[in-house]
């Protein structure tokens, strides 16, 4: 069985909530604090990991008191963090969240997932089989030359681009597989794309993208809960959103890509790996919150037929 090397952001997120967000200026009274681990590298090494699959995550943290929390808490949860440095000078990746009426506003600071560098990608050792993933939340730089080490390893590389962001075709020629929601895919094509769209105008836009600048690779558009779109080779592959109820989509995205990589270390195919991360998602999202919401291997292998 390969191993899946994740290298990506991990912060803490507070949420307040509270009976109205604060105008300028206005300090007003909140109801709760609440802590989540999270960063989408953290994520989805969290749900590779519950699947029973060796994962190894490299980032960064601060020496404060919320990297060592989100240190005990990754490695609750099986991830290996030989990879993980702590990092003076800054603080962990934190987001600031304020809940009000349903609606939310959100202040992200990378602190030390600013610092993960060229450096600390090269300091595992990938083989064949493994399986290298990572996100827009570290440098692009850095994600460069983790998967020209990847592939000259002979290790397939998965790129979840989010947040969505110019991507350079050298970048993009590095990846192997590209898993991306429709927003991130209206991005990087220039589209006006919809939830509502036909799966058919998906399937054109990520063809578009494979075409123009990844020619060979394979794209997954993940649809919500419509469920997954993957075009290999030019070919389609459509796997149906599961009819569950929705509780929190929060890390819905970073469960799939993570139960992906997962099943791919582990040797299954494509398709096989394309139902069994559609199915994690979807026990995902029947959860509150997003690490900590990860389902394990044998959760879903109960539904897997
Ligand atoms: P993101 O979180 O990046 O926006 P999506 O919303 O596309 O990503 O969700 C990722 C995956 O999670 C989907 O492909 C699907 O497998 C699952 N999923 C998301 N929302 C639902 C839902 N309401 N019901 C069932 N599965 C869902």
């Amino acid at each position: 069985m390969g191993r899946v090397f994740v290298a990506g952001s991990i912060n803490m997120d507070v949420v307040a909530t509270a009976e109205r967000h604060p105008r300028i200026g206005e300090t007003v009274a909140g109801d709760s604090v609440l802590y989540f681990p999270g960063g989408k590298g953290a994520n989805q090494a969290v749900a590779s990991a519950k699947q029973g699959v060796p994962t190894t995550l490299v980032g960064r943290l601060g020496t404060d008191a919320f990297g060592r929390e989100l240190r005990s808490f990754l490695a609750a949860q099986g991830v290996e963090l030989a990879f993980v440095k702590d990092t003076t000078g800054t603080h962990s990746g934190t987001a600031i969240i304020t809940i009000a009426n349903a609606d939310n506003t959100i202040v992200v600071v990378p602190g030390a997932n600013a610092r993960v560098d060229a450096d600390d990608v090269a300091a595992p050792t990938l083989a064949t089989g493994d399986v290298a993933v990572s996100q827009f939340e570290i440098p692009l730089p850095t994600i460069s030359a983790f998967f020209k080490r990847a592939r000259a390893a002979g290790a397939t590389t998965i790129l979840n681009p989010a947040p969505a962001k110019k991507v350079d075709a050298a970048l993009l020629d590095l990846v192997d597989i590209l898993i991306l929601n429709e927003t991130e895919l209206g991005f990087l094509t220039g589209t006006e794309l919809k939830d509502s769209d036909a799966p058919a105008r998906f399937a054109e836009a990520a063809g578009s993208l494979a075409q123009g600048k990844i020619e060979g690779k394979i794209v997954c558009v993940t649809l919500g809960k419509r469920g997954v779109l993957a075009l290999v080779d030019g070919e389609q592959m459509l796997v149906p959103g599961r009819a569950v109820k929705a509780v929190d989509t929060t890390g819905a995205g970073d469960c799939f890509v993570g139960a992906l990589a997962s099943q791919l270390a582990g040797g299954k195919t494509l398709r096989d790996a394309l139902v069994y991360a559609n199915i994690a998602a979807s026990i995902c999202v029947q959860r509150m919150g997003a690490a900590p919401s990860m389902p394990t291997a044998e959760e879903v292998k109960a539904i897997v037929t």
